[in-house]
């Protein structure tokens, strides 16, 4: 099953919800009217869970009848074959420790950036299997290596260990992000398995603004919705700055949002 890279984000982010799955699950044993999905998932946001499943075309509504798309029974179908194959065991590995912060160089790129050299212990072959923890992580067979991108940060750690991190501020803030990798390598390690690898999303600026207020109140610190787009999509600011995503009115936005922010 393959489509095209709208279609994806909007399948991803149907299946990103619990309560959605639960549907979609409900449904893939038959047909199901809506008192009897109500009784799965709630009344409160039933009608927005569907609306979001619908988008994404994995289901369609008859009358009072839900059942499962043609498209909907190809992406299960899909996802049953690639989850049972993808699944890795991480049971043998050991965690990680971050030994020590090597060298604090001028990024080529920006020379107001940092660029680290930092050394951990030996992955041993576990690199290729971590990568689907990391929304945005690239692993190399041929240099075994695993480019991992968060905001402006760019991180590539090496089987041996080796971890050379660049566009970072300060030695603070490469020692902070150095532990939040260690802590997420260590969740996985610590779980004995990483997840199916997850379709790799490419978010837009447009995708974030499209979702924002759009009322340029400020309260973020910024001058408006675009300018905070364009530093959350840099890693400079987190979507909790924006306060008025947790009103009511905005609720379906801000879930869209965490889940597209996941991915920046
Ligand atoms: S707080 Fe939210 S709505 Fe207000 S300007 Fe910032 S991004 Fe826009």
């Amino acid at each position: 099953m393959s489509g095209g890279t709208s279609e994806t984000k909007q399948v991803n982010f149907a299946m990103a919800n619990k309560a959605r799955r639960k549907i979609i699950n409900l449904l893939a044993k038959g047909d199901r009217n809506l008192e009897e999905i109500t009784g799965t998932v709630g009344k409160k946001t039933l009608d927005f869970h569907l609306m979001i499943l619908r988008e994404a075309g994995l289901i369609e509504l008859e009358d009072e009848t839900v059942k499962i798309s043609e498209y909907g029974k190809n992406f299960l179908k899909y996802k049953k074959e690639r989850g049972t194959e993808e699944i890795k065991d991480l049971s043998q590995a050991k965690p990680v420790e971050i030994a020590e912060v090597r060298q604090l160089l001028p990024c080529i790129a920006d020379s107001a950036k940092f660029r680290i050299v930092a050394n951990m212990d030996p992955l041993g072959g576990i690199l290729k299997i971590l990568e689907p923890i990391f929304p945005r992580g690239s692993y190399s067979d041929r240099k075994d290596s695993l480019i991992v991108q968060k905001g402006e940060i760019i991180t590539t750690i090496y089987g041996s260990g080796k971890v050379v991190m660049r566009m970072v501020k300060n030695e603070d803030e490469a020692r902070e992000e150095l532990e939040n990798l260690k802590n997420t390598i260590n969740e996985a390690i610590k779980k004995g398995v990483t997840p199916a690898p997850r379709e790799k999303i490419r978010v837009e600026l447009t995708d974030i603004y499209k979702y924002l207020p759009q009322t340029n109140c400020g309260k973020c610190g910024e001058q408006g919705c675009y300018s905070f787009a364009i530093r959350l999509m840099a890693g400079q600011v987190s979507l909790d700055r924006c306060t008025p995503l947790t009103e009511p009115e905005y609720a379906a936005n801000q879930e869209r949002l965490q889940f597209l922010a996941a991915y920046v």
